[in-house]
């Protein structure tokens, strides 16, 4: 695992068992079951699954070399456009007579949505493409070496993905510009202060204690449990979790560096009753037996 989230997330640190080993703390001290509610927009990401991105997909594993290209030179390409207008659930079509975006569907650096250019990215794994090189999937040694590596192409980790971007745009749209009002409010504050690093890390920070990225995480485990059964879900830890979708390591990782004390504890209580109350904490969540993380 360590070898793996280095070379997909960029980061040297290991794997997250800090973050994992509150959350599992947290949970058996707390339970309560209030119901919030989510969106539902399995519809939307089958219907950007259907229209584009699983196409991406076989075109990266008919041409690998094609997208190796892209990626050793730095560069990003779109492959498929969407507009929101297109998306079928009653969420979707609110959003876009709020806040009509497009859905750029190709190689980039990562998934993003952007409520300025009012645009989704979806990519596939910069990272994981440009180590697979030229042969793709069909790298044995790299897949040797990383078998992880395989999961940045399922079905189930790009819906869960697709699911996360949409989200954001689901939340911006309905709820008042929170998330393009917030950033500018951001940039504004750092402008004052005139510091000039209005960096990645103040973004990262932003983005992990706002709260509209766990929404959009949140979102993603929804995604995945709609492919587990009830009881597989409820053998699962947080850390079969991660295994499923690497990038929830990134995730975890990333709290760990960015955040204080404090922001960790206020994520972790977040984190787990947001799950609890949407019903995504499987019974292992709940029940840990310490010994066996
Ligand atoms: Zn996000």
């Amino acid at each position: 695992m360590d070898k793996f989230d280095k070379i997909i997330n960029e980061y040297t640190h290991n794997y997250s068992n800090d973050v994992i080993f509150c959350l599992e703390e947290y949970s058996r001290n707390h339970s309560s079951l209030l119901l919030e509610k989510t969106f539902d927009i399995d519809e939307d990401v089958d219907y950007v699954w259907d229209n584009g991105y699983r196409q991406l997909v076989t075109d990266y594993i008919d041409n690998p070399a094609r997208f190796y290209k892209i990626a050793n030179n730095a560069q990003t390409q779109k492959f498929y456009s969407i507009k929101s207008s297109s998306l079928p659930s009653q969420f979707a079509i609110k959003a876009t007579n709020n806040n009509p975006i497009v859905i750029n569907i190709g190689l980039y650096r990562s998934n993003s949505y952007q409520p300025n250019n009012k645009v989704i990215e979806l990519t596939l794994n910069y990272s994981a493409v440009n180590y697979l090189n030229i042969t793709g999937l069909d790298n044995s040694d790299s897949i040797n070496e990383v078998p992880q590596i395989v999961n940045e192409f399922n079905e189930e980790s790009l819906k869960a993905s697709i699911a996360h971007e949409i989200t954001h745009w689901l939340e911006d749209s309905l709820h008042n510009s929170k998330i393009k009002k917030a950033l500018q409010q951001y940039k504004n504050q750092i402008n004052k202060s005139k510091l000039s690093n209005f960096n990645k890390n103040f973004i990262d920070v932003f983005k992990l204690t706002s709260g509209h990225e766990l929404e959009s995480v949140i979102h993603e485990i929804k995604q995945i449990k709609r492919n587990v059964s009830e009881d597989k879900w409820n053998n699962m830890t947080f850390k079969d979790l991660a295994s499923i979708k690497p990038k929830f390591n990134h995730y975890f990782n990333k709290i760990q560096q960015k955040l204080d004390k404090d922001q960790i504890q206020d994520f972790v209580k977040k984190f787990y009753s947001r799950l609890n109350r949407e019903g995504l904490l499987g019974n292992k969540m709940r029940n840990i037996d310490l010994d066996k993380i």
